[in-house]
């Protein structure tokens, strides 16, 4: 069966309408108020005061239901930008409070001694030490070796403290919910973020059935590296996803105290009773996913994520640059497409450790059953001249997906733009978002996302002339089209007796249906 994959026409129309929405959001509140009171040449100190309290409390919220991980949105503009934009947002509301403040005491010094205030300025206070708690734990979490979960712990804390304190302030002062027009408006804004924040906070991670997973096998890949299987609890079929696209995962059913972490999706997505996730052990968290037991309930949030191919249609064959194990995207990407029987030419360049080369014979396998070349950089720096020995001269309608850490991202970024790769056919995925985050070439001189490029001819010449010898990619090899090796399946399989050893425990977790290992060989 054919898995609809996320549609790139709609998936650009979505991105426009999400961004008109939030840029709506963030000026009709202000733009009503303007409409309300008018500009009093008398009044303008008071008049930046409202302005910038109703912008700040506004980017307040929207930064708040950006990072409330809503499918429809990481899905329409891709989870990096989300974060960028969180950030963003973060950001000129903290600047905008500042002067909100500032303004206030040059109009009412006495606003200084909060002891001495009214408790709605004591609450507009308070709000300001919840943003001082919020922004000190986000760039705290920015330096290298934080530990995630207390930084971000603290960030919650701070936002939740923040955006209480400052509704009590608005609620409290009561000047602008005394006009009818504005009453309506803080009260939307404040249902819409209440609905978002309890489906995130409590129904996601305490009662959606739609997560639940167990886990029936976890697979060596080598070195640090495992693949852990899952299937779903109380669903006939896995979540439908697109290759490239990630789930969060969390181990137990609560809401304080729980890690919760983001894992590409690295299977095919025409697997439709399991999923599969690769991870390097990384830190405490990823080390305990390599050794878990089969039979173990997880629970996954998602798929979220843009970092998604094109419709085949639109595109001449994707090139993937994959650090590490930023590979597990184009994974999932090449065994769907060798699924679907794709004819496309496509390449892939692996940057990862010489001594702990992942997927080897899968992808010896997937080679074959796929118009695909696959370079391993042997420790070779990504660059300009390296993609240019490996990409085909028509480059203007291939697709571009680079995933890894941050110096693989802004060095391939960098080449891909040198030799002249229309910035719209770049897409870029970062594994963590503490860092700074990839800058994509600006999309404005491409063309537009979904859409052909205006000829199906070469992009223009490289800015740089080309030097140095390339390693040579697995094209080197004549293909034996139609080798047994080509009806393998693109998965090894994994064992099931621990699982089916442990009825009871499966049964508990919801009646998972059961497969005999035959069954499901037969299934791939
Ligand atoms: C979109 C996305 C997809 C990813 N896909 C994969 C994958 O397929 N395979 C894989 O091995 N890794 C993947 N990662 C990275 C993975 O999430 C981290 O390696 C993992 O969370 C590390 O947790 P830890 O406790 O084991 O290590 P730690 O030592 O706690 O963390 C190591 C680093 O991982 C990042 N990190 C930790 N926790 C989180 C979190 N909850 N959210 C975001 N970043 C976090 C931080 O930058 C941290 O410095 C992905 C990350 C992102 C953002």
């Amino acid at each position: 069966m054919i898995v609809p994959s996320v549609a790139p026409v709609s998936k650009r129309a979505r991105r426009t309408l999400w961004s008109a929405a939030f840029a709506l959001l963030l000026l009709g509140p202000p733009a009503a108020y303007l409409a309300r009171e008018g500009v009093d040449p008398g009044k303008l100190l008071g008049l930046a005061i409202v302005l910038s309290g109703i912008v700040a409390s506004v980017a307040m919220v929207l930064a708040t239901i950006g990072a409330s991980r809503i499918r429809a949105l990481t899905t329409a503009i891709g989870i990096d930008r989300v974060m960028s934009g969180h950030r963003w947002l973060g950001v000129a509301a903290f600047a905008l409070v500042v002067v909100h403040l500032v303004v206030a005491i040059v109009r009412s010094p006495k606003l200084l001694n909060p002891l001495a205030a009214s408790l709605a300025i004591q609450f507009g206070w308070f709000a300001f030490v919840g943003m001082i708690v919020l922004s000190v734990a986000a760039a705290w979490g920015r330096r290298r070796g934080t530990r995630y979960e207390w930084w971000a712990r603290l960030h919650v804390v701070g936002a939740a403290l923040a955006l209480a304190l400052a509704g009590l302030h608005i609620v409290w002062l009561g000047d602008l919910l005394s006009d009818p027009v504005m009453r309506v408006v803080c009260s939307v804004l404040a249902a819409a973020l209440l609905v978002v924040l309890a489906r995130r906070w409590v129904w996601q991670p305490l009662f959606s059935q739609r997560g639940a997973y167990v886990v029936y096998g976890v697979r060596d890949e080598g070195g640090d590296v495992a693949t852990l299987a899952l299937t779903p609890v109380f669903r006939r079929r896995a979540l439908r996803f697109a290759p490239g696209q990630f789930v969060w995962l969390r181990l137990h059913r609560r809401v304080v105290g729980v890690q919760e972490h983001p894992f590409t999706i690295a299977s095919s997505a025409e697997l439709t009773d399991r999923l599969e996730l690769t991870i390097r052990a990384s830190g405490d968290f990823s080390r305990a996913l390599a050794r878990m037991q089969p039979g173990r309930q997880v629970w996954l949030d998602g798929p979220h994520g843009s970092f998604t191919p094109d419709a085949p249609e639109r595109v001449d064959g994707l090139v993937l640059v994959a650090g590490g194990v930023g590979i597990t995207p184009m994974m999932s990407m090449l065994r769907t497409l060798a699924e679907r029987g794709d004819r496309r030419l496509h390449r892939l360049v692996l940057a990862e450790r010489p001594d702990q080369p992942l997927f080897g014979p899968e992808l010896e396998v997937l080679s074959r059953r796929l118009e695909l070349d696959v370079l391993r950089t042997a420790g070779r720096r990504v660059d300009a001249d390296l993609l240019a020995g490996v990409l085909p001269r028509a480059r203007g309608r291939l697709e571009y997906y680079v995933c890894g850490p941050p110096g693989l991202l802004s060095g391939s970024l960098a080449a891909l733009e040198e030799l002249g790769v229309p910035p719209g056919r770049i897409h870029s995925e970062q594994f963590g978002w503490t860092g700074p985050l990839p800058v994509t070439p600006a999309a404005s001189a491409s063309p537009a996302d979904g859409e052909p490029a205006a000829s199906t001819g070469d992009v223009p010449r490289p800015r740089r002339p080309r030097t140095g010898p390339v390693p040579t990619p697995s094209s080197a090899r004549p293909r034996t089209a139609q080798s047994p090796a080509d009806r393998f399946p693109t998965h090894p399989s994994i064992p099931l007796p621990a699982v089916d050893a442990t009825p009871d425990r499966r049964e508990r977790a919801g009646g998972v249906r059961r497969r005999s290992a035959a069954g499901r060989g037969a299934g791939r």
